[in-house]
């Protein structure tokens, strides 16, 4: 790189170029999706430890493209996020999911679901019209704002800001607030002081480290401890096997979501579900 008569010569980059090229594509597929109707919603239960039954679920957006290829959010997810995409795709995914929840609620009572989340990335936390979009979206279809729950992450947050702010209104509704792979980041517990939050979801790596050396269980068993006496919900997530789900029950935990009870389910499958009679 080189200043020539005030012009920037950059050293051509064809891989930089190459990525700039796709991402813009990509960019432009995720419109026409949006469009054409090509994303939908799978919802994962989250259970009650130790029996395992459902009390909510959490929205997981999926784009099958007209192809049929499946394509994950963590592909187009991050893209949209840098396009400002993720702007009129979240607020597509929080209207989709107050439907499913007033469906849900007509047909199997307005209790049969404790709470349906929904994920909501940084770049939504930063538009001060996330709030009314989320409140015109509970009115529309008459769900009770407590029964949602709104799940970020604490990198979205951190720093304060508009984020904060964003997330203060959010709670003055009276959606329920997550912190997502909560113990990833830089300032987890930091957060639970500034941030108004009512639950956090344990990250995966976490659960991993179970019966693992006595440093991992002590760092799960502290964190259901705290947010405990802080009277916040624990989920810890991606519960893959028996033995995690016992460790957890006696390290404290009440509340668990991953493979081992349900993997992200359609509709139609919470349904069934519901429909089934709980065990007393
Ligand atoms: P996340 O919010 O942490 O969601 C949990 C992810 O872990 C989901 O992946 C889920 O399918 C997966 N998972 C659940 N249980 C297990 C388990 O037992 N084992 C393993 N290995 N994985 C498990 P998914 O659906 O591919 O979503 C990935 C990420 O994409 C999400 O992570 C979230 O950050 C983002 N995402 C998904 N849907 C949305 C959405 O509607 N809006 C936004 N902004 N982000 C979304
Ligand atoms: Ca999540
Ligand atoms: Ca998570
Ligand atoms: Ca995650």
């Amino acid at each position: 790189e080189a200043a020539a008569g005030g012009i920037r010569l950059v050293r051509y980059d064809a891989s930089l170029e190459r990525r700039l090229t796709q991402r813009a594509t990509v960019a432009a597929e995720l419109r026409r999706a949006l469009a054409n109707g090509e994303f939908h919603l799978l919802y994962q239960p989250i259970v009650e430890l130790p029996h395992g039954r459902m009390t909510g679920v959490e929205s997981l957006i999926r784009w099958t493209r007209p192809d049929g290829r499946t394509v994950p959010p963590t592909e187009f997810i991050p893209v949209a996020e840098d396009t400002g995409l993720i702007v009129e795709l979240g607020a597509w995914i929080i209207d989709a999911v107050c439907a499913q929840a007033a469906a849900w609620q007509r047909r199997h009572g307005p209790d049969a679901l404790t709470s349906i989340a929904v994920n909501v990335s940084a770049r939504q936390l930063v538009d001060p019209a996330l709030p009314d979009i989320v409140a015109a979206a509970l009115a529309r279809h008459r769900v009770p704002a407590h029964r949602l729950t709104i799940e970020i992450t604490e990198t979205a947050v951190f720093g304060g800001g508009r984020a904060l702010a964003t997330v203060t209104a959010l709670a003055q509704l009276g959606v329920s607030i997550a912190l997502d792979d909560f113990g990833t980041g830089h300032s987890s517990l930091g957060l639970l002081r500034t941030c108004p939050v009512n639950a956090i979801k344990v990250d995966k790596s976490f659960v991993d480290g179970l019966g693992g050396t006595p440093q991992q269980e002590a760092i799960v068993t502290a964190l259901t401890g705290i947010a405990e006496t802080m009277g916040l919900r624990t989920v810890a997530e991606g519960v893959e096997t028996a033995d995690q789900a016992r460790r957890l029950f006696e390290l404290g935990y009440r509340h668990a979501q991953g493979f081992l009870f349900a993997r992200p389910l359609p509709p139609a499958a919470i349904d069934a579900l519901l429909a089934q009679p709980h065990p007393a």
